[in-house]
């Protein structure tokens, strides 16, 4: 292409700008094409940017343009692919493309590069990621049929082929991602495959996994958890081919993979592939579009698929696989109701729960008693005169930790230390009430003289490596009774686990959120899921005030489908994701009132639009106050996702032209196909 029939770049940096910024390219410029990083000027400053597009028009103010600083030829461009599929997530989660794309690149990509860049990118080619030495190869068992069906079916696909992979807790899921990797890499030898977890926690466990199976062949890890160099080096090898196989959290879905054949996202129902701030993105819908961008196969892995994907399921759009029994020996535990209206429970403990408990560590196995809160107990009261321990920066109960005698907010972090007597009515007897993490342990301390209580929550792991001994711990039989929170449900593979107990259901039985029941039955599968694995007979025990309650009906059947398909129906009837696309528009300011204000006016400019959409009133957020900013929301709605889409672009476009109500500053954002409302 002649440099000067395109003499400009399009340019898009990490800034909140709605286009591309337009640079000259002078006649040397011979780098200057689509997908190179560069540096560029912005205002009085510098700032790494990245070249989209080359243009034969400036349009106005040309003589006023800047050329390009200076374009980085130490690294090879971004592919087309890549910017295409970085324009349409910013496209679709209505945010700017520079945000999006210039943000996804790694560490060393987004600094401005000092005097000796070309030296550090040349280091961080020759750092990580190594392979594993070339061993004997492992045993493996030989896939059964189920396993075999399933993985034959995702090879033999030509073009985008997205699948949904439903199997229970260890049916052998993993065994199957691993097959499919294997096919491609030894079909293809410049072919890439990207594995998608949902959690830095199960990334090593995978991580050894794929080197014990792909011995000699460079595994590439991403998440957030890495050190920069560590970061960048791996996603260098991704970008130039050197890695063939690349395990990551969500934010790989945007790793640079020239030769990209097949994705696969495990525990694809998991909230976390949701990104909770910047670009409010999921992972997996990306992961599924990116797919089909390229023309591969896209697997979604989970005993409890996303009510989401499910319906994609049963739409046929996703081909449905099924592994419907374990892998193993091993059977599903039973599963018990507890009705706390009949068994008063003592610390959070009912009787039969601590006998099923004391029983199973009598017989040398592990329990696994699960509450999803941390802290010894979530709020301390005055018995006197009402007095509730609050934090005083969020509208929310305060946490008492026994473990340093303080008062915990657990959602910014404040802390202080418990007031010796009501700092209302100075009565001096307070009193800890309800359960977490910690007043189970010395509960079941006080209940099992002589037994090894471990507990696991991000208190106790906060030590870096702390998590991983603990874990080991358990692996080992160190631990007797294991206590903890979501940490101990995903993944892990306890081989001496033979009773799971579930301490307290009946929170997200009651909650406001229509996603919570399916939230609380997958919890609950992914615990269960602990029990049994090695073949010994084990038990589930929920502790709940509703036993006769239709979830938990489906629960002791293990009927994930039935569950679901009951679901499906309300969600149907009542108008409501997947049926019914949604966006929420979320408004922080110092008063409530100025940001039910700002909501108000955005509701005035998106009725005046002429489109197919709901919006509904402005209300606080479900956390209404957090770290001392006062937050309100409103959602949108449309019949159809295209109708959704048109209505976004046309309604923020005139929210960012148009002139903001007068009082405090408010930020706002917007959040597409939000999880939590
Ligand atoms: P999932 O990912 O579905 O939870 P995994 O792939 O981790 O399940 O497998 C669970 C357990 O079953 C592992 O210990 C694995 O080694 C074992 N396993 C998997 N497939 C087979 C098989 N075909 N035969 C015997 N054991 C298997
Ligand atoms: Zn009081
Ligand atoms: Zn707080």
């Amino acid at each position: 292409m002649a440099v000067s029939a395109h003499p400009y770049a399009e340019v898009v940096i990490d800034l909140p700008l709605p286009q591309p910024l337009t640079y000259r390219i002078g006649d040397s410029d011979a780098l200057a094409e689509p997908g190179r990083c560069c540096v560029v000027g912005v205002g009085r400053r510098q700032s790494m940017g990245l070249c989209v597009a080359r243009s034969a028009m400036a349009g106005v103010g040309e003589e006023r343009l800047r050329p390009v600083r200076r374009w980085l030829d130490e690294v090879a461009p971004l592919g087309n692919d890549w910017l295409e599929f970085t324009r349409f997530a910013a496209d679709y989660y209505q945010h700017p493309w520079g945000q999006v794309a210039v943000a996804a690149l790694p560490p060393f990509l987004r600094a401005l590069p000092g005097p000796r860049w070309a030296a550090a990118v040349a280091r961080l080619r020759t750092a990580a990621p190594e392979a594993a030495a070339q061993a004997p190869a492992p045993v493996l068992p030989p896939l059964n049929d189920e396993q075999r069906a399933a993985a034959e079916a995702v090879m033999a696909t030509a073009g985008f082929a997205p699948f949904l992979l439903h199997g229970v807790t260890g049916s052998g899921k993993t065994e199957v991602y691993l097959a499919a990797i294997e096919h491609l890499l030894a079909a293809d030898p410049r072919a890439q495959a990207l594995l998608l977890v949902p959690e830095i926690g199960l990334t090593p466990q995978l991580q050894s996994r794929l080197r014990a199976r792909f011995p000699g062949e460079p595994i590439a890890c991403l998440h957030s958890g890495l050190a920069d160099a560590e970061r960048s080096a791996a996603w260098l090898a991704a970008h130039e081919g050197r890695a063939r196989i690349v395990l990551g959290t969500r934010l790989a879905v945007f790793a640079s993979l020239p030769r990209l054949r097949l994705i696969v996202v495990d525990e694809e129902h998991d909230p976390s592939y949701k990104a909770g701030d910047g670009v409010r993105y999921s992972a997996r819908d990306l992961a599924v579009k990116r797919a089909q961008m390229l023309g591969i196969p896209v697997v979604l892995g989970s005993a409890t698929p996303a009510l989401e994907s499910w319906a994609q399921a049963m739409r046929g759009r996703y081909r449905l696989l099924r592994l419907p029994r374990r892998a193993t020996e091993a059977a599903q535990p039973q599963v018990e109701m507890i009705d706390l209206g009949q068994h008063k429970p003592t610390s959070g403990l009912t009787e039969p729960l601590r006998t099923a408990i004391a029983e199973t560590v009598a017989r040398g196995e592990q329990a696994l008693v699960f509450i999803n809160r941390r802290g010894y107990a979530p709020v301390v009261a005055c018995e006197a005169c009402g007095w509730l321990s609050a934090c005083p920066r969020c509208a929310v109960y305060a946490a008492y930790h026994k473990s340093d005698g303080a008062l915990h907010c657990h959602h910014c972090g404040w802390h202080s230390r418990v007031p010796r007597a009501c700092p209302t009515c100075g009565n001096q007897n307070l009193q800890a009430v309800g359960q977490g993490t910690q007043r189970i342990e010395e509960a079941l301390a006080g209940a099992l003289p002589g037994a090894r209580i471990l507990r696991i929550d991000r208190d106790s792991t906060r030590r870096r490596g702390a998590a991983d001994a603990a874990l080991a711990a358990v692996h080992e039989g160190a631990t007797d009774v294991l206590v903890g929170t979501q940490m101990i449900a995903k993944g892990h593979d306890f081989q001496r686990v033979t009773l799971v107990g579930i301490v307290n259901a009946d929170a997200q039985l009651v909650s406001h959120d229509f996603r919570a029941p399916e939230r609380l039955f997958s919890t609950i599968v992914q615990v269960a899921g602990r029990a049994g694995r090695s073949g010994l007979p084990s038990r589930l025990l929920v502790q709940t005030r509703f036993p006769e309650h239709p979830l938990f009906a489906a629960l002791r059947r293990f009927d994930y489908e039935g569950f679901a398909r009951s679901q499906l129906a309300e969600r149907q009837a009542a108008g409501m994701p997947p049926y019914r696309p949604q966006a929420l528009l979320t408004a922080q300011a110092r008063t409530l009132q100025a940001a039910l204000d700002f909501l108000a006016h955005a509701r005035a400019l998106g009725r005046a639009l002429d489109v197919e959409a709901t919006l509904y009133d402005p209300v606080p957020m479900p956390l209404e106050r957090l770290a001392g900013v006062f937050r309100a929301q409103m959602l949108a709605e449309a019949p159809r996702r295209s109708a959704l889409q048109g209505f976004l672009r046309a309604w923020l476009a005139r929210l960012r032209e148009a002139e903001p109500p007068r009082g405090p500053r408010v930020r706002w954002q917007i959040e597409v196909d939000p999880l939590e409302i």
